[in-house]
């Protein structure tokens, strides 16, 4: 293929994309076509590094060996029953899930945002028939600059007004508290507040680590006031952190945890909403469901995940290349001026936050792109790099080798530039 016809596969790609699909996204201009672990190639064939896996669900890597040759061997039995019968790998799953969170029992779900759907029926359920709380009355507290996901409730509760606009009327029993902020979450609580609904670090907020301490008031706060506390870690659990869940590092157990994304192994969909049966056991047959939830497929997939998780030490890859990766960015943030100004995460999670005085995140993340790095941006302001969880130190070299190239280019583009002051470049 010469580069014209490339460039011509990749627009057609693009362009049908945009002419029969609703206009919902603002993807990066790359048609990938294959991947593999931590690399992915595109149509016209060039090689990217993966630092992004898919907002946390590829952290074992794209097309896990072990991952494929669970689903192929299931997909010789049975792929889909819906929960009206048992099923022999649901259970096991369950079981493996129990003991690895340490919850009794999982509700499994496929999205994310249904998972957190189902601690908040469950949240309410349980203000009313366990706290007193008069139904319809439960009150749920969130952090603003929260992100649940994209369900008419969900978004209900966001503080980002281009999450809501125009899709009201929009749902009530929710009130804020600042993130990280203990007195204004005891403003915040009445005798009507049923649970507490957070992340353990903001991801789409731009990765925000919470101040140290926070959780472990904020779960004494809890207890005192009989409040459910619920921590959805649907891009922070399974090893993201450097912990198998994020709650871990905080020195606390929620008392319900939200699973996702990486729950499914990078090939598909499977969420879990665990608790102990004290609360759970407020659902009663017919109060929820799914038709796929659980299904035999995905229960098979998310065993063997976990067990991979396990056995491949991806959380301690985590923990230890994560610290990798956040000192080389720290590097590359001395080196660009004022160009970043903070560099922050935990395990392989991490934002890197540009001044928005010298560029947009998502002109370098377009510039990443180019040269071979996926990353995505988070508002203006942030780039995230959340790479596979078997990530290596050599490609975590390579990445941030082209980033910092891609930031002096930009440092050095700007300083040439006479209307644009770049401090120490
Ligand atoms: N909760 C959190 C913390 C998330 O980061 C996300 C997705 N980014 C969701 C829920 C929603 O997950 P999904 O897109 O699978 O519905």
């Amino acid at each position: 293929m010469n580069a014209k016809t490339m460039a011509a596969t990749t627009d057609s790609f693009v362009a049908k994309e945009a002419q029969y699909g609703a206009r919902n996204y603002a993807p990066v201009h790359v048609v990938v076509d294959h991947a593999l672990d931590c690399k992915v190639w595109d149509v016209e064939g060039r090689e990217y590094i993966d630092m992004m896996s898919a907002y946390s669900a590829v952290s074992h890597g794209h097309l896990h060996p072990r991952l494929v040759a669970a689903a192929q061997r299931q997909l010789k039995k049975v792929a889909v029953t819906s929960r009206a019968y048992y099923g022999t790998t649901l259970g096991p799953f369950l079981e493996k899930l129990s003991q690895v969170t340490g919850f009794e029992r999982a509700l499994p779900m496929n999205t994310g945002a249904e998972a957190v759907e189902t601690a908040i029926k469950c949240a309410r359920r349980w203000g009313h028939r366990v706290k007193g709380i008069a139904d319809g009355q439960q009150q749920i507290l969130v952090a603003r600059g929260n992100f649940h996901g994209r369900t008419s409730t969900i978004i209900s509760f966001s503080t980002e007004p281009s999450y809501q606009d125009g899709f009201g009327p929009l749902a009530s029993g929710f009130a804020h508290f600042d993130f990280g902020d203990m007195a204004s979450i005891r403003a915040a609580t009445t005798d009507r507040t049923c649970a507490v609904l957070i992340e353990p670090i903001q991801g789409e907020a731009g990765v925000l680590v919470p101040p140290a301490g926070f959780f472990g008031e904020l779960r004494a706060w809890c207890d005192e006031n009989n409040i459910l506390l619920i921590d959805d870690e649907v891009q922070a659990g399974l090893g993201r952190t450097g912990r198998w869940f994020a709650f871990e590092h905080e020195g606390i157990r929620p008392d319900a945890l939200i699973l996702g994304k990486a729950l499914g192994g990078g090939l598909l969909p499977i969420s879990a909403f665990c608790a102990d049966a004290k609360v759970m056991d407020v659902f009663t047959p017919n109060s929820h469901g799914s038709t796929f939830g659980g299904n035999a497929l995905a229960a098979a997939v998310a065993l063997e995940g976990l067990k991979v998780l396990e056995d491949e030490k991806l959380v301690e890859n985590s923990a230890e290349l994560g610290q990798y990766l956040i000192a080389s960015l720290r590097e590359v943030q001395v080196q660009a001026g004022s160009l970043i100004r903070e560099v922050r995460g935990r395990g392989l999670w991490v934002g890197v936050d540009i001044d928005p005085a010298q560029a947009t995140a998502r002109e370098l993340v377009e510039r990443l792109a180019a040269k071979g790095v996926l990353s995505k941006e988070t508002h203006e302001t942030v780039i995230r790099f959340a790479p596979p969880l078997t990530i290596t130190h050599e490609l975590i070299d390579q990445a941030v080798g082209i980033f910092r190239e891609v930031c002096l280019e930009k440092v050095r583009v700007a300083s040439a530039s006479p209307t644009v002051e770049v401090a120490h470049a």
